[in-house]
């Protein structure tokens, strides 16, 4: 098991229960192309990597039909992160955000189907390249602010959920590196 990606992966649970990951299935989904984080209503997500915010639909309950309130920041390498199901964003587009700044809060706006316990808040991020999903784990390497507690406040699903295969994330993500220039 590479390293970097089991220290994203504990990165990931300072920030919330892991209840879906990428490649799991949910009601609403066969393949989950995302990773789901849940916590509490509120919590403060961290920007898991540097960028230019290019899009932000916030300010009602469904701004976009699947994700809610979101918010979509593009890297250096061209990739857009996103991060959906937001109570609140914390940016503007064509704000530049570092690592780690706070840039959003946990909520559950649009259709959400993850298993979350506690008040059903979570964070749905995925990374999309040249209009495909790949695996977010590898760019998890931020995801700590200041005030974020861990997801041990949520009942429930408690970690790792039945549908959620780390090793399988994980082997995924290692191939995808070593097939990347
Ligand atoms: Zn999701």
């Amino acid at each position: 098991m590479p390293t970097a990606l089991s220290n994203n992966y504990e990165n990931l649970k300072k920030l919330g229960n892991v209840t879906t990951g990428y490649g799991g299935k949910t009601a609403g989904e066969p393949f989950h192309p995302g990773i789901d984080v849940a916590n509490r209503r509120g919590t403060q997500i961290p920007a898991f990597t540097p960028g230019v915010v290019v899009d932000v639909k916030t300010g009602f309950k469904n701004g976009d039909k699947d994700f809610g309130n979101l918010v979509k920041i593009r890297d250096a390498g061209g990739k857009i992160h996103q991060y959906g199901h937001l109570n609140q964003a914390l940016v503007r587009p064509g704000q530049t955000v570092g690592q780690n700044q706070p840039i959003a809060t946990m909520g559950d706006s649009g259709n959400s189907y993850s298993p979350t316990g506690g008040d059903s808040s979570h964070l749905d991020y995925r990374v999309e390249s040249r209009g495909a999903y790949i695996n977010p784990l590898p760019f998890t390497q931020g995801g700590q602010t200041p005030n974020v507690t861990n997801g041990s406040g949520l009942r429930g699903t408690g970690g790792i959920g039945g549908n959620f295969d780390l090793s399988k994330q994980l082997v995924e993500a290692y191939r995808q590196r070593q097939g990347a220039r």
